[in-house]
Protein backbone atom coordinates (compact mmCIF):
# COMPACT_ATOMS: atom_id res chain seq x y z
CA UNK A 1 0.00 0.00 0.00
CA UNK A 2 1.46 3.64 -1.33
CA UNK A 3 2.07 5.72 1.64
CA UNK A 4 3.64 8.85 2.87
CA UNK A 5 7.75 8.76 3.27
CA UNK A 6 9.10 12.18 4.39
CA UNK A 7 13.11 12.19 3.40
CA UNK A 8 14.74 15.25 5.71
CA UNK A 9 18.63 15.69 5.41
CA UNK A 10 20.58 17.80 7.44
CA UNK A 11 20.74 21.21 6.77
CA UNK A 12 24.59 22.34 5.23
CA UNK A 13 25.88 25.73 6.42
CA UNK A 14 26.27 27.35 3.33
CA UNK A 15 29.84 28.64 4.21
CA UNK A 16 31.43 26.59 1.58
CA UNK A 17 31.43 23.44 -0.14
CA UNK A 18 30.28 20.40 0.02
CA UNK A 19 32.74 17.28 0.08
CA UNK A 20 32.43 13.97 -0.08
CA UNK A 21 31.87 13.65 3.32
CA UNK A 22 28.62 15.35 3.43
CA UNK A 23 27.71 13.46 0.20
CA UNK A 24 28.36 9.63 2.16
CA UNK A 25 26.93 11.19 5.70
CA UNK A 26 23.34 12.64 4.55
CA UNK A 27 22.83 13.16 0.86
CA UNK A 28 23.71 10.45 -0.96
CA UNK A 29 22.00 8.13 1.40
CA UNK A 30 18.64 10.09 1.95
CA UNK A 31 18.40 10.33 -1.80
CA UNK A 32 19.11 6.58 -2.71
CA UNK A 33 16.11 6.09 -0.23
CA UNK A 34 14.12 8.57 -1.87
CA UNK A 35 14.35 7.15 -5.24
CA UNK A 36 13.44 3.60 -3.86
CA UNK A 37 10.47 4.81 -2.84
CA UNK A 38 9.65 7.03 -5.51
CA UNK A 39 9.80 3.52 -7.73
CA UNK A 40 7.40 1.85 -4.92
CA UNK A 41 4.78 4.66 -5.79
CA UNK A 42 5.02 6.12 -2.35
CA UNK A 43 4.39 9.82 -2.16
CA UNK A 44 7.72 10.58 -1.23
CA UNK A 45 8.80 14.61 0.03
CA UNK A 46 12.20 15.18 0.52
CA UNK A 47 13.40 17.97 1.58
CA UNK A 48 16.14 20.46 2.84
CA UNK A 49 18.12 23.40 2.74
CA UNK A 50 20.91 25.78 3.18
CA UNK A 51 21.08 26.84 6.65
CA UNK A 52 21.74 30.21 6.61
CA UNK A 53 21.90 31.46 9.64
CA UNK A 54 24.56 30.63 12.70
CA UNK A 55 28.09 31.68 13.37
CA UNK A 56 29.74 29.32 10.78
CA UNK A 57 28.10 32.16 8.24
CA UNK A 58 28.93 35.51 10.05
CA UNK A 59 32.42 33.49 10.17
CA UNK A 60 33.01 33.28 6.88
CA UNK A 61 31.49 36.66 6.07
CA UNK A 62 34.28 38.57 8.67
CA UNK A 63 36.82 36.71 7.18
CA UNK A 64 36.32 37.74 3.46
CA UNK A 65 34.66 41.73 4.46
CA UNK A 66 31.28 40.41 2.89
CA UNK A 67 28.29 40.54 3.89
CA UNK A 68 26.55 37.39 5.41
CA UNK A 69 23.92 36.91 2.59
CA UNK A 70 26.53 37.26 0.26
CA UNK A 71 28.38 34.34 1.72
CA UNK A 72 24.39 32.64 1.49
CA UNK A 73 23.87 33.56 -2.09
CA UNK A 74 27.03 32.27 -3.31
CA UNK A 75 27.42 28.90 -1.49
CA UNK A 76 23.48 28.38 -2.04
CA UNK A 77 24.11 28.58 -5.43
CA UNK A 78 26.34 25.62 -5.97
CA UNK A 79 24.54 23.08 -2.82
CA UNK A 80 21.75 23.80 -5.87
CA UNK A 81 24.28 22.82 -9.11
CA UNK A 82 25.90 20.05 -6.97
CA UNK A 83 22.83 18.14 -6.06
CA UNK A 84 21.40 18.80 -9.06
CA UNK A 85 24.47 17.71 -10.81
CA UNK A 86 24.64 14.28 -8.41
CA UNK A 87 21.20 13.64 -9.31
CA UNK A 88 19.77 14.40 -5.22
CA UNK A 89 16.30 14.48 -5.85
CA UNK A 90 14.96 17.12 -3.14
CA UNK A 91 11.45 18.07 -3.88
CA UNK A 92 12.46 21.36 -2.30
CA UNK A 93 15.71 22.09 -1.33
CA UNK A 94 15.74 26.27 0.18
CA UNK A 95 17.13 27.61 2.53
CA UNK A 96 16.22 29.04 6.14
CA UNK A 97 16.36 33.14 5.43
CA UNK A 98 13.09 33.22 3.98
CA UNK A 99 10.20 34.84 5.01
CA UNK A 100 8.26 31.63 5.32
CA UNK A 101 11.19 30.01 7.81
CA UNK A 102 11.70 33.20 9.74
CA UNK A 103 7.47 33.29 10.69
CA UNK A 104 7.49 29.72 11.04
CA UNK A 105 10.82 29.22 13.69
CA UNK A 106 9.10 32.49 15.51
CA UNK A 107 5.71 31.00 15.89
CA UNK A 108 7.59 27.94 17.55
CA UNK A 109 8.83 30.35 19.72
CA UNK A 110 5.90 32.34 20.48
CA UNK A 111 4.10 29.03 20.84
CA UNK A 112 6.40 27.06 23.51
CA UNK A 113 7.11 30.56 25.67
CA UNK A 114 3.00 30.55 25.88
CA UNK A 115 3.11 27.34 27.08
CA UNK A 116 5.76 28.21 29.58
CA UNK A 117 8.56 26.33 28.23
CA UNK A 118 10.66 28.97 27.56
CA UNK A 119 12.14 30.77 30.59
CA UNK A 120 14.63 33.37 31.11
CA UNK A 121 18.17 33.56 32.88
CA UNK A 122 20.79 35.28 33.00
CA UNK A 123 24.46 33.48 31.63
CA UNK A 124 27.91 34.14 31.85
CA UNK A 125 29.28 34.44 28.53
CA UNK A 126 32.45 35.38 27.12
CA UNK A 127 32.90 39.08 26.13
CA UNK A 128 35.89 40.33 23.71
CA UNK A 129 36.81 43.47 25.39
CA UNK A 130 39.20 44.03 22.36
CA UNK A 131 36.39 43.75 19.84
CA UNK A 132 33.54 44.77 22.42
CA UNK A 133 31.28 42.16 21.63
CA UNK A 134 29.68 39.00 23.21
CA UNK A 135 31.21 35.91 21.55
CA UNK A 136 29.12 33.43 20.64
CA UNK A 137 30.17 29.53 21.18
CA UNK A 138 31.62 28.94 17.84
CA UNK A 139 33.74 32.39 18.11
CA UNK A 140 35.56 30.60 21.26
CA UNK A 141 38.20 27.81 21.02
CA UNK A 142 39.33 25.71 23.71
CA UNK A 143 40.39 22.39 24.53
CA UNK A 144 37.70 20.14 24.96
CA UNK A 145 36.43 19.16 28.58
CA UNK A 146 35.71 15.59 27.45
CA UNK A 147 38.45 14.43 25.76
CA UNK A 148 40.98 17.16 25.57
CA UNK A 149 40.55 17.50 21.87
CA UNK A 150 42.96 20.89 21.52
CA UNK A 151 41.08 23.07 18.42
CA UNK A 152 37.39 22.12 20.09
CA UNK A 153 35.15 25.02 19.84
CA UNK A 154 32.63 26.40 22.13
CA UNK A 155 29.57 24.87 21.11
CA UNK A 156 30.90 20.79 20.50
CA UNK A 157 34.00 19.08 20.07
CA UNK A 158 34.55 18.04 16.59
CA UNK A 159 36.63 14.73 18.35
CA UNK A 160 34.17 13.57 20.38
CA UNK A 161 31.02 14.63 18.96
CA UNK A 162 29.87 15.92 22.56
CA UNK A 163 27.98 19.24 22.86
CA UNK A 164 28.34 21.90 25.56
CA UNK A 165 29.02 25.41 26.76
CA UNK A 166 31.32 27.91 25.73
CA UNK A 167 31.98 28.15 29.55
CA UNK A 168 33.19 24.46 29.98
CA UNK A 169 36.26 25.01 27.34
CA UNK A 170 39.67 24.89 29.25
CA UNK A 171 41.92 27.58 28.15
CA UNK A 172 39.39 29.73 25.99
CA UNK A 173 40.85 32.03 23.39
CA UNK A 174 38.38 34.53 20.95
CA UNK A 175 38.50 33.89 17.85
CA UNK A 176 37.32 37.36 17.03
CA UNK A 177 40.87 39.24 18.48
CA UNK A 178 42.78 36.04 20.00
CA UNK A 179 42.79 37.63 23.13
CA UNK A 180 41.49 35.99 26.41
CA UNK A 181 38.01 36.78 26.55
CA UNK A 182 36.34 37.65 30.02
CA UNK A 183 32.87 36.43 31.19
CA UNK A 184 29.70 38.79 31.45
CA UNK A 185 26.35 38.54 32.61
CA UNK A 186 23.66 38.42 29.23
CA UNK A 187 20.11 37.20 29.58
CA UNK A 188 18.62 34.48 27.23
CA UNK A 189 16.01 32.44 26.26
CA UNK A 190 16.20 28.89 27.82
CA UNK A 191 14.09 26.01 26.44
CA UNK A 192 13.44 23.52 29.09
CA UNK A 193 13.87 20.22 27.68
CA UNK A 194 13.56 18.42 30.78
CA UNK A 195 9.87 19.20 30.46
CA UNK A 196 9.07 16.50 28.07
CA UNK A 197 12.06 13.75 29.52
CA UNK A 198 8.97 11.56 30.14
CA UNK A 199 7.12 12.16 27.19
CA UNK A 200 11.00 11.51 25.32
CA UNK A 201 11.30 8.21 27.15
CA UNK A 202 8.26 6.75 26.00
CA UNK A 203 8.30 8.49 22.22
CA UNK A 204 12.40 6.45 21.82
CA UNK A 205 10.71 3.01 23.72
CA UNK A 206 10.08 1.53 20.71
CA UNK A 207 12.99 2.56 18.39
CA UNK A 208 14.98 -0.39 19.09
CA UNK A 209 15.17 -0.15 14.90
CA UNK A 210 17.14 2.56 15.21
CA UNK A 211 21.52 2.08 14.39
CA UNK A 212 22.79 0.84 17.63
CA UNK A 213 25.14 4.38 18.11
CA UNK A 214 22.02 6.41 17.28
CA UNK A 215 20.35 4.74 20.28
CA UNK A 216 23.30 4.68 22.53
CA UNK A 217 24.07 8.28 21.96
CA UNK A 218 20.60 9.42 22.62
CA UNK A 219 19.85 6.93 25.87
CA UNK A 220 23.56 8.47 27.04
CA UNK A 221 22.05 12.12 26.77
CA UNK A 222 19.28 11.16 28.49
CA UNK A 223 20.96 9.60 31.41
CA UNK A 224 22.81 13.03 31.71
CA UNK A 225 19.79 14.74 32.02
CA UNK A 226 18.38 17.08 30.04
CA UNK A 227 18.62 20.80 31.08
CA UNK A 228 17.70 24.32 29.84
CA UNK A 229 19.45 25.26 27.06
CA UNK A 230 19.97 28.78 25.69
CA UNK A 231 17.95 29.35 22.51
CA UNK A 232 18.51 32.94 22.18
CA UNK A 233 22.43 34.50 21.06
CA UNK A 234 24.09 37.62 21.15
CA UNK A 235 24.94 38.19 17.29
CA UNK A 236 22.95 40.33 14.68
CA UNK A 237 22.21 37.66 11.84
CA UNK A 238 19.90 35.10 12.20
CA UNK A 239 16.34 34.84 13.07
CA UNK A 240 15.11 38.30 15.54
CA UNK A 241 13.31 37.28 18.58
CA UNK A 242 9.62 38.56 18.40
CA UNK A 243 9.86 40.08 21.97
CA UNK A 244 9.97 43.70 22.75
CA UNK A 245 13.79 44.68 24.05
CA UNK A 246 15.43 41.51 22.62
CA UNK A 247 16.27 43.33 19.44
CA UNK A 248 20.01 42.83 19.84
CA UNK A 249 19.54 39.15 20.20
CA UNK A 250 18.48 36.60 17.37
CA UNK A 251 17.49 32.84 18.00
CA UNK A 252 20.14 30.39 18.16
CA UNK A 253 20.73 28.40 15.15
CA UNK A 254 20.26 24.93 16.71
CA UNK A 255 16.55 25.76 17.76
CA UNK A 256 16.15 27.41 14.24
CA UNK A 257 17.84 24.97 11.59
CA UNK A 258 15.99 22.02 12.72
CA UNK A 259 12.34 23.87 12.17
CA UNK A 260 12.93 23.85 8.49
CA UNK A 261 12.25 20.29 8.00
CA UNK A 262 8.87 21.66 8.63
CA UNK A 263 9.19 24.89 7.28
CA UNK A 264 10.56 23.66 4.14
CA UNK A 265 7.07 21.35 3.74
CA UNK A 266 5.39 23.80 4.29
CA UNK A 267 6.93 26.05 1.64
CA UNK A 268 7.11 23.07 -0.69
CA UNK A 269 3.09 22.68 -0.19
CA UNK A 270 2.85 26.74 -1.25
CA UNK A 271 4.46 25.67 -4.08
CA UNK A 272 2.46 22.28 -4.87
CA UNK A 273 -0.50 24.45 -5.09
CA UNK A 274 -2.30 23.00 -1.89
CA UNK A 275 -0.91 25.06 1.30
CA UNK A 276 -2.70 22.20 3.32
CA UNK A 277 -0.34 19.43 1.40
CA UNK A 278 1.86 19.32 3.75
CA UNK A 279 -0.19 17.47 6.37
CA UNK A 280 0.16 14.34 4.54
CA UNK A 281 3.86 14.23 6.36
CA UNK A 282 3.36 15.56 9.08
CA UNK A 283 -0.05 14.96 10.63
CA UNK A 284 -1.09 11.21 9.44
CA UNK A 285 -0.27 8.63 11.70
CA UNK A 286 0.14 6.23 8.29
CA UNK A 287 3.47 8.78 7.10
CA UNK A 288 7.22 7.58 7.96
CA UNK A 289 9.84 10.44 8.53
CA UNK A 290 13.26 9.93 8.22
CA UNK A 291 16.06 11.76 8.74
CA UNK A 292 19.41 11.83 7.35
CA UNK A 293 22.29 13.42 9.28
CA UNK A 294 25.84 12.44 9.80
CA UNK A 295 26.57 11.28 13.83
CA UNK A 296 27.65 14.88 14.56
CA UNK A 297 24.17 15.80 14.51
CA UNK A 298 22.51 12.98 16.44
CA UNK A 299 21.62 15.16 19.29
CA UNK A 300 19.88 17.22 17.67
CA UNK A 301 17.32 15.06 15.67
CA UNK A 302 16.86 12.48 18.14
CA UNK A 303 16.26 14.29 21.33
CA UNK A 304 16.37 18.21 20.51
CA UNK A 305 13.98 18.13 17.18
CA UNK A 306 11.22 15.22 18.97
CA UNK A 307 10.88 17.52 21.79
CA UNK A 308 10.83 20.92 19.78
CA UNK A 309 7.99 19.13 17.61
CA UNK A 310 6.44 17.87 20.76
CA UNK A 311 6.21 20.80 22.21
CA UNK A 312 4.82 22.95 19.22
CA UNK A 313 2.05 20.43 18.45
CA UNK A 314 0.97 17.62 19.86
CA UNK A 315 -0.09 16.30 16.72
CA UNK A 316 2.77 16.24 14.34
CA UNK A 317 4.86 13.11 13.21
CA UNK A 318 7.82 12.75 15.18
CA UNK A 319 11.11 11.51 13.56
CA UNK A 320 10.44 7.52 12.76
CA UNK A 321 14.00 6.92 12.08
CA UNK A 322 17.37 8.69 12.60
CA UNK A 323 19.95 6.54 9.97
CA UNK A 324 22.65 8.78 10.94
CA UNK A 325 26.26 7.84 9.39
CA UNK A 326 29.59 7.44 11.12
CA UNK A 327 32.06 9.58 9.30
CA UNK A 328 34.22 8.68 5.84
CA UNK A 329 38.00 9.27 6.12
CA UNK A 330 39.87 10.20 3.06
CA UNK A 331 42.69 7.11 2.53
CA UNK A 332 42.70 6.41 5.91
CA UNK A 333 43.08 10.01 7.36
CA UNK A 334 40.19 12.06 9.10
CA UNK A 335 38.87 14.44 6.21
CA UNK A 336 39.87 17.96 7.19
CA UNK A 337 39.06 21.26 5.31
CA UNK A 338 41.68 23.06 7.30
CA UNK A 339 44.04 20.55 6.04
CA UNK A 340 43.27 20.33 2.41
CA UNK A 341 42.24 16.73 3.23
CA UNK A 342 38.59 16.80 1.51
CA UNK A 343 37.61 15.37 -2.12
CA UNK A 344 35.57 18.64 -3.74
CA UNK A 345 32.12 16.92 -4.66
CA UNK A 346 31.82 19.77 -7.84
CA UNK A 347 35.81 18.97 -8.86
CA UNK A 348 34.80 15.51 -8.81
CA UNK A 349 31.56 15.64 -10.98
CA UNK A 350 33.57 17.61 -13.75
CA UNK A 351 36.02 14.70 -13.84
CA UNK A 352 33.65 11.39 -13.51
CA UNK A 353 30.11 11.20 -13.98
CA UNK A 354 27.88 11.00 -11.56
CA UNK A 355 26.94 7.54 -11.28
CA UNK A 356 30.36 6.51 -11.18
CA UNK A 357 30.74 8.24 -7.75
CA UNK A 358 27.47 6.97 -6.75
CA UNK A 359 28.47 3.88 -7.26
CA UNK A 360 31.56 3.95 -5.17
CA UNK A 361 30.73 5.62 -2.58
CA UNK A 362 27.45 3.54 -1.86
CA UNK A 363 29.67 0.77 -1.85
CA UNK A 364 31.25 2.29 0.94
CA UNK A 365 28.86 4.30 3.00
CA UNK A 366 30.18 4.77 6.86
CA UNK A 367 26.33 2.85 7.62
CA UNK A 368 27.98 1.22 10.68
CA UNK A 369 31.69 2.53 11.33
CA UNK A 370 33.63 4.91 10.01
CA UNK A 371 34.75 4.30 6.39
CA UNK A 372 37.67 5.06 4.06
CA UNK A 373 37.58 6.54 0.50
CA UNK A 374 40.57 5.50 -1.44
CA UNK A 375 41.33 6.95 -5.20
CA UNK A 376 43.22 3.76 -6.49
CA UNK A 377 39.72 2.08 -5.11
CA UNK A 378 37.77 4.39 -6.99
CA UNK A 379 39.42 3.44 -10.37
CA UNK A 380 39.47 -0.16 -9.73
CA UNK A 381 36.63 -1.34 -8.70
CA UNK A 382 34.84 1.34 -11.04
CA UNK A 383 36.77 -0.60 -13.96
CA UNK A 384 36.40 -3.80 -12.35
CA UNK A 385 32.87 -3.99 -10.91
CA UNK A 386 30.66 -0.97 -12.46
CA UNK A 387 31.76 -1.24 -16.24
CA UNK A 388 32.95 -4.92 -16.04
CA UNK A 389 30.24 -7.03 -14.39
CA UNK A 390 27.60 -4.56 -15.12
CA UNK A 391 27.90 -2.49 -17.74
CA UNK A 392 29.69 -4.40 -20.23
CA UNK A 393 26.59 -7.19 -19.42
CA UNK A 394 24.41 -4.60 -20.76
CA UNK A 395 26.52 -3.95 -24.07
CA UNK A 396 27.30 -7.57 -24.54
CA UNK A 397 24.19 -8.59 -24.62
CA UNK A 398 22.15 -6.02 -26.42
CA UNK A 399 25.01 -5.10 -28.95
CA UNK A 400 24.91 -8.85 -29.61
CA UNK A 401 21.12 -9.03 -30.17
CA UNK A 402 20.83 -5.64 -31.87
CA UNK A 403 21.84 -6.38 -35.84
CA UNK A 404 20.98 -10.32 -35.06
CA UNK A 405 17.49 -10.29 -34.08
CA UNK A 406 16.88 -7.19 -36.21
CA UNK A 407 16.99 -4.56 -32.90
CA UNK A 408 14.07 -6.86 -31.33
CA UNK A 409 13.79 -8.42 -28.33
CA UNK A 410 14.26 -12.25 -29.23
CA UNK A 411 11.29 -15.08 -29.06
CA UNK A 412 12.30 -17.25 -26.47
CA UNK A 413 11.69 -21.16 -26.94
CA UNK A 414 11.06 -23.25 -23.61
CA UNK A 415 12.75 -22.05 -21.00
CA UNK A 416 15.16 -25.04 -19.23
CA UNK A 417 16.15 -25.52 -15.66
CA UNK A 418 19.29 -23.04 -15.69
CA UNK A 419 17.25 -20.67 -17.27
CA UNK A 420 14.31 -20.68 -14.82
CA UNK A 421 16.92 -20.91 -12.03
CA UNK A 422 18.28 -17.66 -12.99
CA UNK A 423 15.37 -15.82 -13.35
CA UNK A 424 13.43 -17.17 -10.32
CA UNK A 425 17.27 -16.09 -8.31
CA UNK A 426 16.43 -12.72 -9.30
CA UNK A 427 12.49 -12.56 -8.53
CA UNK A 428 13.72 -13.87 -5.31
CA UNK A 429 16.42 -11.18 -4.99
CA UNK A 430 13.14 -8.03 -5.22
CA UNK A 431 11.67 -8.58 -1.83
CA UNK A 432 15.79 -8.84 -0.29
CA UNK A 433 16.94 -5.90 -2.32
CA UNK A 434 13.90 -4.01 -0.50
CA UNK A 435 14.33 -4.80 2.92
CA UNK A 436 17.60 -3.68 2.59
CA UNK A 437 16.83 -0.46 0.94
CA UNK A 438 13.80 0.03 3.57
CA UNK A 439 15.61 -0.35 6.40
CA UNK A 440 18.57 1.71 4.79
CA UNK A 441 21.15 -1.06 4.64
CA UNK A 442 21.97 0.54 1.10
CA UNK A 443 25.29 -0.70 0.65
CA UNK A 444 24.00 -4.17 1.30
CA UNK A 445 20.91 -3.57 -1.42
CA UNK A 446 24.10 -2.64 -3.52
CA UNK A 447 25.62 -5.99 -2.89
CA UNK A 448 22.89 -8.13 -3.65
CA UNK A 449 22.15 -6.31 -6.92
CA UNK A 450 25.98 -6.37 -7.89
CA UNK A 451 26.08 -10.38 -7.18
CA UNK A 452 23.38 -10.88 -9.11
CA UNK A 453 24.48 -9.27 -12.56
CA UNK A 454 27.53 -11.64 -11.59
CA UNK A 455 25.16 -14.56 -11.91
CA UNK A 456 23.65 -13.24 -15.16
CA UNK A 457 27.82 -13.13 -16.56
CA UNK A 458 28.18 -16.69 -15.14
CA UNK A 459 25.08 -17.90 -16.70
CA UNK A 460 25.81 -16.02 -20.27
CA UNK A 461 29.18 -17.90 -19.65
CA UNK A 462 27.90 -21.02 -19.80
CA UNK A 463 24.80 -20.64 -22.33
CA UNK A 464 27.77 -18.90 -24.74
CA UNK A 465 25.20 -17.46 -26.85
CA UNK A 466 27.79 -15.85 -29.09
CA UNK A 467 29.23 -19.47 -30.37
CA UNK A 468 25.98 -21.22 -30.07
CA UNK A 469 24.39 -18.56 -32.39
CA UNK A 470 26.23 -20.19 -35.22
CA UNK A 471 24.65 -23.46 -35.71
CA UNK A 472 21.44 -22.67 -33.52
CA UNK A 473 20.34 -18.89 -33.01
CA UNK A 474 17.02 -19.86 -31.68
CA UNK A 475 18.72 -21.06 -28.79
CA UNK A 476 21.29 -18.32 -28.56
CA UNK A 477 18.02 -16.35 -28.34
CA UNK A 478 16.51 -17.86 -25.40
CA UNK A 479 19.68 -17.31 -23.52
CA UNK A 480 19.65 -13.70 -24.91
CA UNK A 481 15.80 -13.26 -23.88
CA UNK A 482 16.77 -14.50 -20.44
CA UNK A 483 19.59 -11.75 -20.35
CA UNK A 484 17.53 -9.18 -21.03
CA UNK A 485 14.88 -10.10 -18.78
CA UNK A 486 17.58 -10.18 -15.68
CA UNK A 487 18.82 -6.98 -17.13
CA UNK A 488 15.76 -5.28 -17.10
CA UNK A 489 14.97 -6.27 -13.24
CA UNK A 490 18.48 -5.27 -12.52
CA UNK A 491 17.82 -1.76 -13.93
CA UNK A 492 14.85 -1.55 -11.19
CA UNK A 493 16.77 -2.95 -8.83
CA UNK A 494 20.36 -0.67 -9.30
CA UNK A 495 18.39 2.64 -10.37
CA UNK A 496 18.27 3.72 -6.76
CA UNK A 497 22.28 4.21 -6.49
CA UNK A 498 22.47 4.20 -10.73
CA UNK A 499 19.87 6.27 -11.78
CA UNK A 500 21.19 8.15 -14.66
CA UNK A 501 22.79 5.05 -16.31
CA UNK A 502 19.76 2.91 -15.52
CA UNK A 503 17.07 5.69 -16.80
CA UNK A 504 19.53 4.74 -20.55
CA UNK A 505 18.62 1.68 -20.16
CA UNK A 506 15.41 2.19 -19.68
CA UNK A 507 15.30 4.52 -23.05
CA UNK A 508 17.22 2.04 -24.79
CA UNK A 509 14.52 -0.75 -24.24
CA UNK A 510 12.01 2.12 -25.52
CA UNK A 511 10.13 2.09 -22.32
CA UNK A 512 7.51 5.40 -22.82
CA UNK A 513 7.95 6.52 -19.23
CA UNK A 514 11.02 7.18 -17.47
CA UNK A 515 11.91 6.06 -13.64
CA UNK A 516 12.18 9.37 -12.42
CA UNK A 517 11.20 12.93 -12.48
CA UNK A 518 13.07 15.63 -13.61
CA UNK A 519 14.98 18.63 -11.53
CA UNK A 520 15.26 22.18 -12.02
CA UNK A 521 16.54 25.10 -10.25
CA UNK A 522 14.02 28.02 -10.12
CA UNK A 523 13.03 31.16 -8.68
CA UNK A 524 10.84 31.89 -5.93
CA UNK A 525 10.66 35.67 -5.73
CA UNK A 526 8.61 35.30 -2.21
CA UNK A 527 11.79 33.64 -0.75
CA UNK A 528 13.52 37.34 -0.60
CA UNK A 529 17.09 37.88 -0.89
CA UNK A 530 18.11 34.35 -2.23
CA UNK A 531 15.20 33.54 -4.21
CA UNK A 532 16.67 30.42 -6.15
CA UNK A 533 15.50 26.89 -4.98
CA UNK A 534 15.57 23.88 -6.53
CA UNK A 535 12.80 21.14 -6.76
CA UNK A 536 11.91 17.64 -8.09
CA UNK A 537 8.61 17.07 -10.49
CA UNK A 538 7.73 13.33 -9.94
CA UNK A 539 7.41 11.08 -12.80
CA UNK A 540 3.73 10.13 -14.19
CA UNK A 541 3.98 6.59 -12.06
CA UNK A 542 5.06 8.40 -9.11
CA UNK A 543 2.44 10.95 -8.99
CA UNK A 544 -0.22 7.66 -9.45
CA UNK A 545 1.16 5.56 -7.01
CA UNK A 546 2.30 2.83 -9.42
CA UNK A 547 4.63 0.35 -8.08
CA UNK A 548 7.63 -0.31 -10.41
CA UNK A 549 9.95 -2.02 -8.09
CA UNK A 550 8.91 -5.61 -9.75
CA UNK A 551 10.43 -7.89 -11.44
CA UNK A 552 10.78 -7.45 -15.11
CA UNK A 553 8.37 -8.35 -17.44
CA UNK A 554 9.80 -7.50 -21.00
CA UNK A 555 8.47 -9.29 -24.06
CA UNK A 556 9.76 -10.99 -26.93
CA UNK A 557 9.23 -9.01 -30.01
CA UNK A 558 9.52 -5.42 -27.94
CA UNK A 559 11.75 -3.08 -30.24
CA UNK A 560 14.61 -1.50 -28.58
CA UNK A 561 17.64 0.74 -29.38
CA UNK A 562 21.02 0.59 -30.30
CA UNK A 563 23.11 0.54 -26.98
CA UNK A 564 25.70 2.86 -25.97
CA UNK A 565 28.66 2.31 -23.25
CA UNK A 566 27.11 2.99 -19.88
CA UNK A 567 30.20 3.84 -18.50
CA UNK A 568 33.69 4.97 -18.71
CA UNK A 569 37.11 2.78 -17.86
CA UNK A 570 38.97 5.58 -15.71
CA UNK A 571 42.93 5.64 -15.06
CA UNK A 572 44.47 6.42 -12.31
CA UNK A 573 45.79 9.50 -12.86
CA UNK A 574 42.81 11.12 -13.74
CA UNK A 575 42.18 12.16 -10.11
CA UNK A 576 41.25 15.92 -9.89
ZN1 LIG B 1 35.94 16.11 22.77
Amino acid sequence: MATEIGVFVAWPYANGDLHLGHIAGAYLPADIFARYHRLRGNSVLMGSGSDAHGTPITLKAKDENAAPIDIVRRYHRRFLESFQALGITFDLFSHTHTPNHIATTQDFFRTLRGKGDLTIATQKQFYDEAAHMFLPDRYVGGTCPLCSYQRARGDQCENCGKTFGATELINPISLISNTVPALKDTDHYFFELGNYSAKLLQYIADKDYWRTHVQNFTRSMIDEGLRGRPITRDIDWGVPVPEPGWESKVIYVWFDAVIGYFSVSKEWAVHSGDAEAWKRWWKNPRARSYYFIGKDNIPFHSVIWPIELMAYDAELNLPYDVPANQFLNISGEKLSTSRGLAVWLLDMLKEYDADAVRYYVTSILPETKDSNFYWDEFVTRNNGELVAAWGNLVNRVFGFAYPRYGAKVPEPQELDGRDRDLLSKIEAAFPVVAQAYETVRLRDALRDSMALAREVNRYLDEKAPWTVFKRDPAQAGTAIFVAMRAIDSLKILLAPVLPHTCEKINQMLGTEEPLFGTQCIIERPENGEVSEVLIYQPAVSEKAGIDRFKPSELAPGKPFAKPAPLFKVLELEAKP
